[in-house]
C-alpha cells in the first residue's frame, strides 16, 4: 500500500531514498548545475527532521563500469552542504551493509554510483558486437538474475523505499522501480516526485479549459506519441520549431531546405485530421525566420512559413506567428509547453522560444496554470528569469515526455501498485 511523505511517521526508521543526483561537472569535478540537488533537500530535510535516518542512492552518467570519473564522492561534500548535516560516503553501494546499520537518527549516507553495476538497469555489458542471438540471451538472463540480489541488498539497508528521482520515473530499474516490493507497506513519493505528478495530472487530468499544448523540437518522429495523445485531450495545440515543416510540407507548402521528415507525413496529416474532427484547433507557423546556413551568424530573412525559397532554411518563428500564438496563448487557462520553436542553441534564433517564455510568464500572471518541460525549454524559461513565474518547471525531461504520451511510468506504478 502507498505511504505519504507528509503522513509517515518516520521516526527511528531508515529510509532507503533515490534521488536523481546525476548532475553536470566540469573537467575538476566541480558542479556546474546544482539544480537537482536541492529540488530534492525538502524530501532528505523532512525526513531527517520526523527522526529518520536517510540512505541516497543514485546514479550519476552512463558509465559501464566502476569509474572514478562517474563516482559520486565527487558530490559528498556539496551534498553535505545542501542538507546541513555531514554525509558519510558508501564506496560501494553493495557493501554498505554495515554502514546502513550504524545509521543513527539524523543521519546520511550516500551510496556510490548505483550504475557502476550493470544489475541497476537489468542490460548485460561487455557483450562483443558479434554475439550470435544465443548468446544475448544468456547474457540477458543472468543479469536479469543477479538484480534480484542486487535489489534484496539494497532494500536490506531500510525500513522504508521513497522514490524522489522524477528523472528516471520513466525506466524500470532495479532502484526506481524493482526495489518498491521489498516495502509493500512502506513505500511512497517524495516531494518532488509528488509535485511532478501532480504538474502533469493538472495538464492531463483536471486541467481548467481552454487547455493548449506548444510542442516543439526538431523532430516529429520523437515526438509523434505526444501529438498523437495530445490531439485527443487540449482544445488548442501549437506545433513549432523544426517540427512544424512537416507539417507545413503535409499541407502543400514549400519549405525549401527546412527540416523535415517526408516518411512522416502521413503521420502529420492523420494528426491534422484527428484535430479537426475533435474540433482542436492547429496552429502551425504562419512566417518563418529563416538562415542560408545553419549557422549563428548566417544572414537572416523572412518568409511566408509555406513559401521558403528553395536555398532558405526555416531555423524560427517570425514576429507575426509569435503575435498569433500569443493569442492562443493569453486566451488559455492551462499550458502545457514542451520544445524549442526555433534553433535555441544559436542565440540569433533563440528569440522565439524566448517569447514563448515570456508569453507563459504572462499567462500564469493571469492566473493560467502552465507547465515546462524539456531541455530547452527549460533553459528558455530560466535563462528569462521566468523559472518561478510559471507554475511548474519540470525536471524529468524523457519522463515528462512518456507521461504526456499518456504512458504509466514504472517508477510510479511501482509505488501505486
Ligand atoms: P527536441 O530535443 O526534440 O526538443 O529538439 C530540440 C532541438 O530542436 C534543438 O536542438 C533545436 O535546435 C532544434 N530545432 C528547433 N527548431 C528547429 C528548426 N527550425 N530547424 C532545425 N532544428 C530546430
Amino acid at each position: 500500500m502507498q505511504q505519504f511523505i507528509d503522513k509517515y511517521d518516520f521516526t527511528g526508521k531508515k529510509a532507503i531514498v533515490r534521488v536523481d543526483f546525476n548532475v553536470p561537472l566540469n573537467e575538476k569535478f566541480e558542479i556546474t548545475d546544482d539544480t537537482r540537488i536541492r529540488r530534492a533537500m525538502p524530501t532528505l530535510k523532512k525526513i531527517l527532521a520526523g527522526g529518520g535516518s536517510v540512505i541516497i542512492m543514485s546514479h550519476l552518467g552512463r558509465p559501464k563500469k566502476v569509474d572514478p570519473t562517474f563516482s559520486l564522492k565527487h558530490i559528498v561534500d556539496h551534498v553535505s552542504e545542501c542538507l546541513g548535516v555531514p554525509v558519510q560516503f558508501a564506496p560501494d553501494c553493495q557493501k554498505a551493509a554495515a554502514q546502513a546499520a550504524a545509521l543513527k537518527p539524523g543521519e546520511a549516507l550516500l551510496l556510490e554510483n548505483l550504475r557502476f553495476y550493470a544489475e541497476e538497469e537489468g542490460k548485460p555489458r561487455g557483450l562483443k558486437d558479434d554475439a550470435s542471438d544465443e548468446e544475448k540471451k544468456a547474457a540477458k538472463a543472468a543479469v536479469k538474475a543477479s538484480q534480484k540480489e542486487f535489489v534484496k541488498t539494497l532494500a536490506s539497508y531500510a525500513d522504508c523505499y521513497v522514490n524522489d528521482a522524477f528523472g528516471t520515473a520513466h525506466r524500470a530499474h532495479a532502484s526506481t522501480a524493482l526495489i518498491a516490493d521489498y516495502f509493500p507497506n512502506d513505500k511512497m513519493f517524495g516531494y518532488l516526485m509528488e509535485g511532478e505528478i501532480a504538474a502533469i495530472d493538472n495538464v492531463l487530468k483536471h486541467a481548467e479549459r481552454p487547455l493548449t499544448a506548444i510542442i516543439g523540437g526538431s523532430k516529429v518522429s520523437s515526438k509523434l506519441a505526444v501529438l498523437k495523445n495530445l490531439v485527443g485531450k487540449v482544445d488548442n495545440l501549437i506545433i513549432g520549431g523544426g517540427m512544424g515543416y512537416t507539417f507545413i510540407k503535409a499541407k502543400g507548402g514549400k519549405i525549401g531546405l527546412s527540416l523535415h521528415e517526408d516518411e512522416l507525413i502521413p503521420d502529420a496529416l492523420e494528426i491534422l485530421a484527428t484535430a479537426k474532427e475533435k474540433g482542436v484547433n492547429v496552429y502551425l507557423s504562419i512566417e518563418t525566420v529563416a538562415g542560408q546556413k545553419f549557422d549563428n551568424d548566417t544572414p537572416q530573412r523572412i518568409f511566408k512559413t509555406n513559401d521558403i525559397a528553395d536555398d532558405w532554411e526555416g531555423m524560427d518563428a517570425a514576429p507575426v506567428t509569435l503575435e498569433s500564438w500569443k493569442k492562443v496563448i493569453l486566451a488559455s487557462k492551462t499550458i502545457l509547453w514542451n520544445g524549442p520553436v526555433g534553433v535555441f542553441e544559436l542565440p540569433n534564433f533563440a528569440k522565439g522560444t524566448l517569447q514563448i517564455a515570456e508569453d507563459l510568464a504572462e499567462a500564469t500572471r493571469n492566473g493560467a496554470y502552465t507547465l515546462v518541460g524539456g531541455g530547452d525549454s527549460v533553459a528558455a524559461v530560466t535563462q528569462m528569469g521566468y523559472a518561478d513565474k510559471v507554475s511548474y518547471v519540470s525536471t524529468g525531461g524523457g519522463a515528462m515526455l512518456e507521461a504526456i504520451e499518456g504512458k504509466e511510468l514504472p517508477g510510479v506504478a511501482a509505488i501505486r501498485g
